[in-house]
């Protein structure tokens, strides 16, 4: 039987923070396992050989925080590419920012008729505020009324059924809620203070997080496969929970991408790094990965996201599928989970929880503290 004092399940962004925390604060050894074949899990990036233009393997991954500790946490590991992201949509045939704004007012409406919106919004909610597009659709004035209308149908439903197979109200107000209206003239994804990206890529970042000779990482290595051979005194689980207990309670539905990149013998061939598609084609968005990290090359590389159920065996878990039914379920998991005594869930498909990166750092830093002080 092998022997290990902390077994960490999962190589993606958790199980590193932690492996990483455990081994220089704690002086621990730590065995870090995945069953795929590289470190970073759904942050795994790479350099693509024909154009040089560094790839986020499971789809675009922008840094973005404000969270000091955050932050400077993460930038012992790696230097930064500033960048601030801005995305697109295609509506009624017209590239328009997201998260709609008053530029994208004035870029789809008659000009007095975008400048009646204009006031109205900025007098009934204020300047520089975001409105989730389920709370815009309850007001009770006829012209914001046919506006949240529009940017429902426009913008949310058409995305929000190819990307989860529901309509925007038939899960939790906060998926939404992720990119509001916003009644401002920036044009960022995010207004968050620190917003970057790792400027030699995340694997590499990732690589450095688990330079510490007490972290041993073992690849193309599946939990259940070494379960039984395994004697572990503390077991840190960032894979799915309802995994962990063979879906004994029934499966928690997640969401899957087939991501399907296209090289192409142009320089550019999007006016910026991320277009989304509401209305057209089967795909949600696609991504330009060169604006990224500003890199260089007389090709251009493109990713094009297909939403799939996911499948055990067959693709990967992306996203928890947030709302009232799956929450309970997640719930009745968490208290089997409570009645183990040494092993903890972590992490995006560990909690159950839709987390942006620093979510994530943030959710694993507090939680290896609170392991260290034990
Ligand atoms: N969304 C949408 N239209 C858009 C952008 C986002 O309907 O143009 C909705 C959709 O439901 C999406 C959610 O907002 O899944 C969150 O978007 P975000 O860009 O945060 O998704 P992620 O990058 O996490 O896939």
């Amino acid at each position: 039987m092998k022997k290990v004092k902390n077994l960490i399940v999962g190589c993606g962004l958790s199980g590193v923070v932690l492996a990483e925390r455990i081994a220089s604060q704690r002086q621990e050894e730590v065995l870090i396992i995945d069953r795929r074949g590289h470190i970073g899990g759904n942050i795994y990036d790479y350099k693509d050989r024909e154009t040089g233009v560094t790839v986020h393997q499971y789809g675009p991954h922008v840094f973005h925080t404000n969270d000091e500790n955050v932050w400077k946490y993460l930038s012992r590991f790696t230097e930064w590419h500033r960048f601030m992201y801005r995305v697109k949509a295609v509506i009624d045939g017209i590239e328009v920012n997201i998260p709609f704004n008053l530029d994208s007012l004035h870029k789809v409406f008659p000009r007095k008729m975008a400048e009646r919106l204009e006031e109205k919004l900025i007098s009934r909610f204020g300047f520089n505020v975001k409105i989730p597009i389920l709370r815009l659709r309850e007001t009770q004035d006829a012209d914001l009324e046919f506006l949240a209308q529009y940017v429902y149908e426009k913008v949310f439903l058409g995305y929000t059924v190819k990307q989860w197979g529901v309509r925007p109200e038939d899960l939790d107000a906060s998926v939404s809620g992720r990119v509001p209206v916003y009644v401002s003239r920036d044009d960022r994804y995010f207004q968050d203070k620190y917003q970057g990206i790792p400027a030699d890529g995340y694997t590499a970042m990732v690589n450095n997080m688990l330079k510490n000779p007490l972290i041993k990482v073992e690849l193309n290595t599946d939990f259940k496969d070494i379960r039984e051979t395994v004697e572990y005194e503390k077991l840190f689980f960032s894979g799915a929970i309802d995994e962990y207990f063979d879906c004994k309670l029934g499966a928690l539905p997640y969401r899957s991408l087939d991501i399907v990149f296209k090289t192409y013998n142009c320089e550019y061939l999007q006016s910026g790094p991320q277009i989304n598609f509401p209305e057209n084609y089967d795909y949600t968005r696609s991504v330009e990965y060169k604006y990224y990290l500003n890199e260089k090359s007389d090709k251009t590389i493109l990713s094009y996201e297909f939403s799939r159920p996911f499948e055990k065996g067959k693709n990967e878990r992306y996203y928890p599928v947030p709302d009232e039914k799956n929450q309970k379920l997640y719930e009745q998991y968490l208290r089997e989970a409570e009645s183990l005594k040494n092993v903890w869930f972590i992490g995006r498909l560990g909690d159950y929880k839709y987390y942006n990166m620093d979510q994530t750092v943030a959710r694993a830093l507090d939680f290896a503290q609170k392991i260290i002080k034990r």
